[in-house]
């Protein structure tokens, strides 16, 4: 996707500060971050929201979801607890059409979310 800032940040086309990468993901930190660790795991192919997963991207988003939970390991959120979101749609505040999940832990949430 030309215009998309993800697909260009996992191009390599805009920098990043990367937390991790293999051939299918890229997972790098938030440029505005709402916790002491905040770092976004997205898939290096272009999939504009959960809205548009099918079938044949289970193995893909479920190692999204992996990644996820070794960087919360490696950052030493295992422990105390972290949250995950995929922010989907509008009403849901997504910015970013590339799909995401936000890694956020280092303080204690609020529930419900905003
Ligand atoms: P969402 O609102 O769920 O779509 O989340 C998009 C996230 O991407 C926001 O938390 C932004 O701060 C973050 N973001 C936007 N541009 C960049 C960038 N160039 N590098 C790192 N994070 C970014
Ligand atoms: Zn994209």
């Amino acid at each position: 996707m030309e215009d998309c800032i993800f697909c260009k940040i996992a191009d390599g086309a805009i920098p990043c500060k990367k937390a991790y990468e293999d051939s299918d993901s890229l997972a790098f930190f938030d440029i505005n971050p709402q916790a002491p660790v905040h770092i976004l795991v997205i898939p290096k192919i272009h999939i504009p929201s959960l809205n548009a997963l099918d079938e044949g991207n289970i193995k893909l988003v479920s190692h999204l979801l992996m990644v996820a939970k070794d960087l919360a390991r490696e950052h030493g959120l295992s422990k105390n607890g972290y949250r995950i979101v995929v922010n989907t749609g509008d009403a849901a505040g997504q910015t970013v059409h590339h799909i995401h999940v936000h890694l956020l832990g280092g303080r204690n949430m609020g529930w419900p979310p905003g």
